[in-house]
């Protein structure tokens, strides 16, 4: 996608300069002992806009699940900067195919599990719940569509039900697996421009794309992931044309 709005925007990104949210130190991920990355030295900070790049299969994933504890380091620390004395919550937004197409859910069903960390155990929401279920809704521009199956919804109608399900946490991190793959152009940019209001609003983001040109328009700073490592730095320097041709022709 490239919208001149975001174009626009990008000559006014500010440099990184929050407190670190998040910090990886010479990390490993992997599976059962064999590590598929290695030596990962990463931050994310509080107001970044992080996407991560590399060729497929690469590790891209296993490093989002990774920073999220869904996969332990099988070295060195993945270490979380308490925010007012409590781990920050951090909102994931899996691949759209990791979904049961087949089960039937309502889209505000699906955001309603968002809050289950936070209800008592027979999960039954309040009407304060009720409302910023409404107000996620809202924000993801499906006000009307709480009620409609999640299997009925389009593929870019689904990303943005999966942010909203991901904001009812509540996040101070926001990490998205490959939100933009499947979906038609329109629905790609409705998908960025939402990822870039949130950003500007405060929330900090992380996440997976493939595309160069979205990564380009959008994000503040990429991580390339490839060959079992990765190298984090600023757009430019890390999109130079000499880098893109390293990770991908060689
Ligand atoms: P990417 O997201 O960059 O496409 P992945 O992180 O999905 O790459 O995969 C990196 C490597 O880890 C691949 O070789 C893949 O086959 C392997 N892998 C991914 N998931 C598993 C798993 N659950 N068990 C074993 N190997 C896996």
């Amino acid at each position: 996608m490239k919208s001149d709005r975001n174009r626009a925007d990008r000559s006014q990104r500010t440099p990184r300069g929050g407190a670190i949210l998040l910090e990886l130190k010479s990390a490993a991920f992997g599976y059962g002992k064999r590590p598929v990355i290695s030596g990962v030295d990463l931050s994310v900070r509080t107001g970044d806009f992080l996407g991560i790049v590399g060729p497929n299969g690469a590790g891209k994933t296993t490093l989002l699940r990774g920073m999220i504890g869904q996969l332990k380091p099988l070295g060195g620390t993945v270490r979380f900067t308490p925010i007012s004395g409590r781990k920050p919550v951090l909102g994931y937004v899996p691949q759209i195919q990791v979904l049961d197409p087949i089960f039937p859910v309502t889209a505000g069903e699906v955001i309603a599990m968002g809050a289950y960390p936070r209800l008592p155990r027979i999960r039954r929401m309040a009407q304060a719940e009720r409302a910023f279920l409404a107000e996620c809704l809202d924000q993801v521009g499906m006000k009307a569509s709480g009620g409609r199956l999640f299997a009925d919804l389009s593929a870019g109608q689904k990303q943005r039900v999966l942010i909203a399900r991901a904001l009812m946490t509540k996040p101070d991190l926001l990490l998205l697996d490959e939100p933009t793959s499947g979906v038609d152009q329109a629905a790609e940019a409705a998908v960025m421009r939402l990822l870039a209001d949130l950003n500007s609003e405060g929330l900090a983001i992380v996440l997976i794309c493939h595309e160069m040109d979205t990564i380009r328009d959008n994000v503040r700073e990429v991580v390339w992931v490839n060959r079992g490592r990765i190298e984090q730095g600023s757009v430019d320097e890390m999109l130079s044309p000499g880098q893109i041709e390293e990770h991908f022709e060689r």
